[in-house]
């Protein structure tokens, strides 16, 4: 099982693939699966800004696509090269509280710094499923 710090690592691995013309802001992360896998993502924009996604839905969804589901995920890396350490936009949040278990960790990273969270701490008062029933 790799290390908080080689997921971040991973996660640097996906930035490389970002596809970023518009903002210049390439984001990379990393799902780490408890069978040990890894699903990479990067953000990947569009001309028409709305089509574009970002770096953590695309690790997330690339996860999901290969079977995963929110009790196989370890934890979350997202990283990018900005001064600060990003968090994720409010869409990106809605959809970890949807496909992560709100304890999983989550690790968001730049080249210098470090937090770590979780979607319990990044989404309070929050909208779910239990509301729907
Ligand atoms: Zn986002």
């Amino acid at each position: 099982m790799l290390t908080k710090e080689e997921l971040i690592q991973e996660a640097f691995k996906g930035l490389r693939f970002a596809y970023a013309p518009y903002s210049g802001y390439p984001v990379g992360a990393a799902v780490l699966a408890k069978d040990g896998r890894v699903f990479l993502g990067c953000n990947i924009e569009n001309a028409s800004y709305p089509a574009g996604n970002c770096g953590e839905r695309t690790a997330l969804y690339h996860a999901y696509a290969h079977g995963l589901r929110k009790d196989d995920i370890a934890a979350l890396a997202i990283v990018t090269n900005g001064n600060t350490v990003a968090g994720p936009c409010g869409i990106c949040r809605q959809v970890m509280l949807e496909l992560m278990n709100a304890d999983t960790p989550i690790y968001l990273a730049n080249r210098s710094d470090q937090i770590e969270t979780c979607i319990k701490e990044l989404m309070p008062l929050s909208f779910t499923a239990e509301d729907l029933k």
